[in-house]
């Protein structure tokens, strides 16, 4: 069935999933004003439930199915599933064509200062491999980190077990992660009208800070490949999930059919809303890589790092090189090192290190620099493999370090000589291309 109509209409309300969990549901009141294409009565309201809505203090939006707003006009795309309708294709399934959006002022996003967002993935689906799953989840998941570019990470928290999104008591607004935060991915190999589209993101908020989000993968709807598609029955898996690590994030993108200002309320005037290239595109394309927005929209949301790696050719990050840097913040989120006071106090103990050096030795810092870098250039030249990683893995975690320092230096938070810090990230960088070198990476 196809109808044009408005909402009369909109409460939200409680009410069991198709695994007879808990969710929160939006119950619309329709006005039929022109049918398309099926049999209904126009002269009644058209009662129809959707996923997501508030509850108390929390929110479920759920990226990849559409929602409705009170004074909206639209074009929905239904089909009938036993005894009531669903949405055709998730977001796709509607198309707006007059109304407004509440103006965004501020987007949500993960708390902290240096997310980490861990993340499990249920791998289980019949005919892809488990290891096939899970690298297309680490590879997409790390472009989000944007190889040190943006202040906001994955990481992978081991296998999951999970077939259902988590439900609604699951969330819980008085106790919200300072720093990090979790994620749960899966397939869904079952009909279930509350992800009717390929995929769907599950994103529960506090006010304006996500708390939690899961990630349905839904094999109804698509066959998931790890190569290109061929037609338009088959989904790249890993360009799906980088799409829908961006969401998780917090990126949201324009909605088929929006018009400028209902799409430039969504997005706030944060950032412009994607192009083709971009795998926040809001049509689904096989894309295995971040683009230009995608890294603009994800700093806008939690800031630049800039890691001094060079971005292209062998002594770029790898997939491997990440995942130090982000066992390293990681760490950091964990101990609360974050906070401005112990960033203060780290900054006090590597100056009083500093002055030690120079005391005990009566020798000029750099110099003593100088020559340590040196031995250990020519070391490297004798390890194994495996002593070559380990000392990449050290340099990887001691160059974000560095960096780290120098933005507390820029703010005041430590004593420590810009100039000093350079020299000492510049040596590290050195040390870290003859490491690759030696490995013939
Ligand atoms: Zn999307």
């Amino acid at each position: 069935m196809i109808f044009q109509g408005k909402v009369n209409t909109l409460t939200y309300a409680l009410g069991n999933n198709a695994h007879g969990k808990p969710m929160i549901y939006t119950d619309l009141s329709l006005q039929v004003d022109d049918l398309l294409r099926g049999q209904v009565d126009k002269t009644l309201p058209f009662e129809f439930r959707t996923i997501g809505g508030v509850y108390q203090d929390k929110t479920l939006e759920v990226k990849g199915m559409p929602d409705f707003s009170s004074d909206e006009t639209f074009i929905v795309f239904l089909k009938k599933q036993g005894e009531s309708y669903s949405l055709v294709r998730g977001e796709m399934g509607k198309i707006s064509i007059s109304g407004t959006r509440p103006t965004v002022t501020e987007k949500s996003k993960w708390n902290g200062l240096n997310p980490v967002v861990k993340y499990s993935i249920n791998p289980n689906i019949s005919y892809l491999s488990a290891s096939n799953v899970e690298q297309s989840a680490k590879s997409s998941s790390l472009q989000w980190f944007s190889f040190g570019k943006a202040n906001f990470a994955y990481s992978q928290s081991g296998t999951g077990d999970e077939t259902s999104p988590r439900d609604v008591n699951t969330v819980n607004c008085s106790n919200v992660a300072l720093s990090s935060g979790n994620a749960e991915i899966f397939f869904s190999e079952n009909f279930d009208s509350d992800c009717t589209g390929n995929s769907c993101v599950f994103l529960w908020k506090c006010g304006n800070t996500i708390v939690q989000s899961d990630m349905q993968l839904n094999s109804v709807a698509t066959r998931w490949t790890l190569l290109a598609p061929t037609d338009s029955s088959e989904t790249n898996l890993q360009s799906e999930l980088l799409h829908d690590f961006g969401h998780i994030a917090g990126i949201e993108h324009c909605k088929i059919g929006d018009t400028t200002s209902i799409c430039s309320a969504r997005l706030g005037g944060f950032w412009e809303d994607f192009k083709q290239t971009d795998a926040m595109y809001r049509f689904p394309s096989f894309k295995e890589k971040i683009a230009a927005n995608d890294i603009q929209a994800i700093q806008i949301l939690y800031g630049t790092l800039n890691l001094p790696f060079p971005s292209e050719g062998k002594y770029a990050l790898n997939e491997e090189d990440i995942g130090d840097v982000i066992g390293q913040i990681e760490m950091e989120a964990t101990v609360g090192a974050n906070s401005v006071e112990n960033r203060k106090q780290y900054g006090s103990y590597v100056a009083n290190l500093v002055q030690y050096s120079q005391r005990r030795t009566g020798q000029n810092l750099r110099q003593q620099y100088d020559d340590f870098f040196d031995l250990a250039k020519r070391q490297t030249a004798g390890f194994s493999q495996e002593q070559l990683r380990f000392q990449l893995q050290y340099l990887n975690m001691g160059i974000y370090n560095g960096l780290k320092l120098k933005e507390d230096a820029t703010k005041g938070y430590n004593t420590l000589d810009p100039t000093l810090l350079d020299y000492m990230l510049q040596k590290h960088l050195e040390l870290r291309r003859s490491t690759i070198d030696g490995m013939g990476r």
